[in-house]
């Protein structure tokens, strides 16, 4: 046992925007545990000497966001399984042996989300239809394939990213055109956007949504707004529809639990202190 006080946070530049602060600091307080949680922004060429450092000042790990999620893996001593598959990390735990080791939580983040959104969700019920090809679909296809959805159809204005991604993956995964988007949803159990359109910023997206039926779960990684046009019209439709900020707040459990020992509940309060 020591005195000290464990610290963690989160590396990324720009970070002000971060809302993890915010939710890991709730947390300890909520759970009455002496700790800190630190924003810190850190360039790429500082990245590997803060890494050597902090452990030396009494963190025990940090959450990593943009720019780094990629260039993390090669900094740490022991990367996961799913880490490796993702290409990224985004949870590094200090040991106690002075090695660092890398997770990527997104896809746990994403999934809880959508069983607690759709408790219902049968992953073998039909395919999956993953818009978007980028950092956030590696994590999602990667959970979806993993929970047993017999077939993901990716589809990414940009097909060479949805190609390259899907090689990765396995025959499960099958690369649609970007213009055939709108036919494949009336078919698909679940539909994930994972690209930034219909983010506050970004283009709306344009995609035709009438194959939509009740019976399709529709779920966004966009949580600025908190509903999208997607999920607007999705919900008028009648579909099951889960926003993006439950898999913000599921991804940052696993981190909270090793690195102040104690699981945190993500629960309505959780959730309002994220949107402050
Ligand atoms: P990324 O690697 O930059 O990928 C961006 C994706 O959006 C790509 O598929 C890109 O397509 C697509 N896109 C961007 N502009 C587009 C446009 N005008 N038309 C069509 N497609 C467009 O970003 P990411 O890290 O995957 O993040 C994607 C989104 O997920 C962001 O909105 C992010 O905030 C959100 N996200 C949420 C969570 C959460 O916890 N809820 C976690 C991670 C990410 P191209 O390949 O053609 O450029």
């Amino acid at each position: 046992m020591t005195n000290k006080i464990p610290l963690a946070g989160v590396i990324g530049t720009p970070i002000a925007h971060s809302k993890s602060p915010e939710i890991h600091g709730y947390w300890l307080k909520k759970y009455n545990i002496a700790g800190a949680y630190i924003p810190m922004d850190v360039n790429t060429s500082n990245l590997k000497e803060v890494l050597k450092v902090l452990p030396k000042a009494g963190f025990v790990g940090v959450n990593i966001t943009i720019p780094h999620k990629e260039t993390v893996l090669e900094l740490a001593d022991l990367v996961t399984d799913r880490a490796t598959l993702i290409g990224a990390a985004n949870t590094l735990i200090f040991r106690k042996d002075g090695k660092i080791h890398a997770d990527n939580t997104d896809g746990y983040g994403f999934l809880e989300n959508l069983k607690s959104g759709a408790p219902n969700w049968n992953p073998s019920a039909g395919p999956a239809t993953v818009l978007g090809a980028g950092g956030a679909a590696r994590a999602v296809i990667s959970s979806l394939l993993d929970s047993g959805v017999p077939e993901i159809l990716l589809t990414n204005r940009t097909k060479i990213r949805a190609e390259s991604l899907a090689e990765n993956f396995g025959n499960r995964v099958k690369v649609i055109d970007w213009v055939q988007a709108g036919n494949i949803l009336e078919g698909s159990a679940l539909v994930v956007n994972t690209t930034a359109l219909g983010m506050v910023g970004k283009k709306e997206m344009r995609i035709p949504l009438d194959g939509l039926s009740i019976n399709t779960i529709v779920t966004d990684l966009v949580y600025t707004p908190l509903e999208t046009d997607l999920l607007t019209t999705a919900r008028q439709i009648g579909c099951v529809t889960i926003d993006g900020l439950g898999m913000l707040l599921h991804q940052a459990v696993p981190g909270f639990e090793r690195w102040f020992g104690l699981r945190p509940t993500v629960d309505n309060d959780t959730r309002a202190i994220a949107l402050q």
